[in-house]
C-alpha cells in the first residue's frame, strides 16, 4: 500500500518545437501527494512506476474503507452488548 492520493497532471515542457506547445496536447505528468511529518509533499512518478503506484494508492483506498466498515459492525455489536446486559 501507499498513502496520499494519486494525482494526474497536464503540463508543457517547454521545448518550444514540441506538439505540447500549442497548448492542447499537454503532457502528463503522474505525482503522489502524501503527508509527511504532518507536511504536505509531493512526488512526481517515473511512468514505469505509475501503475504500480497507482494500484497500491488504490489499495490503501480499499483497505480504509474496509476498515470504517469493520468499525461499524463492531461498534453497532457492542452498543447491542451493553443492550443486552
Ligand atoms: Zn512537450
Amino acid at each position: 500500500m501507499l498513502p496520499g492520493s494519486f494525482v494526474q497532471r497536464k503540463r508543457t515542457c517547454g521545448r518550444p518545437n514540441c506538439h505540447c506547445a500549442d497548448g492542447k496536447n499537454l503532457h502528463s505528468q503522474f505525482q503522489i501527494s502524501v503527508l509527511v511529518e504532518g507536511k504536505p509533499k509531493v512526488f512526481n512518478i517515473p511512468a514505469k512506476l505509475v501503475e504500480q503506484v497507482r494500484r497500491q494508492v488504490e489499495m490503501r483506498r480499499r483497505f480504509d474503507a474496509a476498515a470504517a466498515t469493520i468499525c461499524g459492525i463492531n461498534l453497532r455489536r457492542l452498543l447491542k452488548q451493553k443492550e443486552d446486559q
